[in-house]
């Protein structure tokens, strides 16, 4: 019988519930245990498909195309449990589903209501991770205890001891300790009214992480301890990290957390080892080399919405033995500035996903200043889409060639809609969306990354390569490397003669590991390091005026 962990949050929200809960399941995995990862959240939309990355940060993709919040991509990353659309479940999708049965007369004739019929659906929903290879669900619970949105969830985790017994149940609280300066102390009252108002809805902690800049005094942990009503060892100090989000689960191990887990639900469990984590997290704080590398998108206000191309540049970094800084550029910058002033001096420029007209013609200035002074370019999805016009409008001459998602009437659409997204009425869910296959030409880039002529990579868009410009780019020297297996999709494009300039329409960044980088990430953060590294020679070499050209063909 599976055991189910929930996870709260209270005090104050971003205390980082995604990544303590990637991490214990990260820890109970390299303890032997199968584990499941879910998140619930608790806003209306049915998922975040629809919402703006300036509201909600990246949409994260599954492979069976479920559009779900950024948290998963750290279950992804700190974890092997394989996620699928029933790993996240908003209000919306609840309610959607509630209503569907409804109308099909489901609940025979009885009134329908937030108890039991909702908070039902909820525990059906915790359920459908139950299978017989699984030991622990993990199940996060989003937003801030004291919510009004989140009342049905916690009603639902309440219950959900109550039916399988709570021997098979343990809830873990996170929650901040403030250091107020003026009074030179840390503050414990908010967690004790947080906790407060968790025991009012019915839960009692089981084990309280608590989010703090400083040292939690032992006086301080036994006096949450006793207020809290929770044992003194299960009140657990989780400081900021400086370094690295990667640095959590050691941190938790150090204060006996998964120890304490394995007790408290009496699991069988292996000893711990993490030497291969620890190495990892060794590796990457003693880099070789260093490279910088600009990423141009719309939405770099946002920490988050970048996220997962962030953590995917790292992993390569850790693999080439390369710290990676990343110089986040506003696209609109570079049309403000021009391409010349933003972005001299980097290693390697990457254009990721994005939509609407809005910063496309600094993408686009963006990209040729990459394409003509040979650095490093990585386009993805809109990237490459961006990279296409480009290569369009200064090389094969089309004049005003641009996507048909940006102008409808251009003479030259050498990006349009895909066939399927024609009869498209609705915005969420549909467009082209999860993992599909490409095909790559022997000798390529792409083909050497991956060291395959295979591969599988996840999508989200609405848009395609016009394949009638195909030969037109060829012969000019874009050509094209990834197809889908029936031949129509583009799905990779690289470009002769440059040293690293490729792009593809999925997005890899879904798939990329700490411990095991995604290749074509790796690949490009190699080409980064080799043209700074041949910067530093040709620096080294007296009268040499370096400028972006003079290092390129070095
Ligand atoms: N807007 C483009 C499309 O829909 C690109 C999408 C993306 O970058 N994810 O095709």
């Amino acid at each position: 019988m599976a055991k189910h962990i929930f996870v709260t949050g209270g005090v104050v929200s971003s205390l980082g519930k995604g990544l303590t809960s990637a991490s214990i399941g990260m820890l109970l995995e390299q303890r032997g245990l199968r584990v499941r990862l879910q998140k619930f959240d608790p806003y209306i939309n049915v998922d975040p498909g629809t919402m703006s990355p300036f509201q909600h940060g990246e949409v994260y993709v599954l492979d069976d195309g479920g559009e779900t919040d950024l948290d998963l991509g750290h279950y992804e990353r700190f974890t092997n449990a394989p996620l699928s659309r029933d790993c996240n479940f908003t209000t919306g999708k609840i309610y959607q589903s509630v209503i569907q049965k409804e109308r099909k007369g489901e609940y025979l004739g009885k009134t329908v209501q937030v108890i039991p019929h909702v908070t039902d659906e909820i525990k059906g929903a915790i359920k459908k991770l139950v299978a017989n290879d699984v030991d622990v669900v993990i199940t996060e619970i989003g937003g801030t205890v004291g919510d009004i949105e989140g009342l049905p969830f916690l009603e639902a985790i309440r219950q959900f001891a109550l039916d399988i017994g709570k021997a098979n149940v343990l809830y873990i609280h996170l929650t901040l300790i403030p250091y107020l300066k003026a009074a030179g102390e840390m503050k414990t009252k908010p967690t004790q009214h947080s906790v407060e108002r968790l025991r009012q809805i019915g839960i009692q902690p089981d084990i309280l992480i608590c989010r703090t800049e400083r040292e939690i005094s032992k006086d301080d942990i036994a006096k949450i301890a006793l207020f809290c009503n929770v044992e003194s060892r299960a009140v657990i100090e989780e400081r900021d990290k400086e370094f690295s989000i990667y640095e959590v689960p050691v941190s938790l191990v150090d204060h006996d957390l998964d120890q304490i887990i394995v007790d408290k639900l009496q699991l069988k469990a292996n000893p711990l080892d993490i030497s291969a984590w620890r190495e990892m997290l060794l590796k990457m704080k003693n880099p070789a080399h260093e490279v910088t590398v600009g990423v141009v998108g719309k939405y770099i206000r946002h920490n988050d919405a970048y996220k997962s191309i962030y953590e995917s540049l790292d992993h390569a970094g850790i693999a080439e033995d390369a710290r990676v800084v990343v110089r986040k550029i506003e696209a609109e910058e570079i049309e403000r500035e021009g391409a010349e002033r933003v972005l001299s001096g980097l290693d390697g420029v990457l254009v990721p996903g994005g939509f609407d007209y809005r910063g496309s013609s600094g993408k686009i200035d963006a990209i040729r200043y990459a394409r003509e002074r040979l650095v490093p370019f990585f386009g993805i999805c809109l990237g490459l889409q961006c990279a296409v016009i480009e290569f369009a409008r200064n090389v094969v001459y089309l004049t005003d060639a641009n996507s048909t998602e940006f102008d409808r009437n251009t003479p030259h659409p050498v990006v349009v809609m895909l066939d399927e997204q024609f009869s498209v009425t609705d915005k969420g869910g549909t467009m082209r969306l999860g993992s599909y296959p490409c095909v790559m030409t022997e000798g390529s880039l792409a083909h050497q990354a991956y060291d395959a002529t295979t591969a599988e990579e996840r999508h989200r868009h609405r848009y395609e390569f016009n394949p009638q410009y195909r030969s037109q780019f060829e012969a000019h020297g874009l050509v094209v490397t990834g197809i889908s297996p029936n031949g129509k999709l583009v799905e990779i494009v690289e470009l002769r003669d440059h040293p690293w300039f490729l792009a593809v329409q999925c997005h890899p960044e879904f798939k990329s590991k700490p411990t095991k980088a995604h290749p074509l990430f790796q690949s490009f953060i190699h080409a980064c390091v080799a043209r700074h590294e041949g910067k530093k020679k040709v620096d080294g070499q007296p009268g040499y005026v370096v400028t972006d050209e003079a290092v390129a063909v070095s």
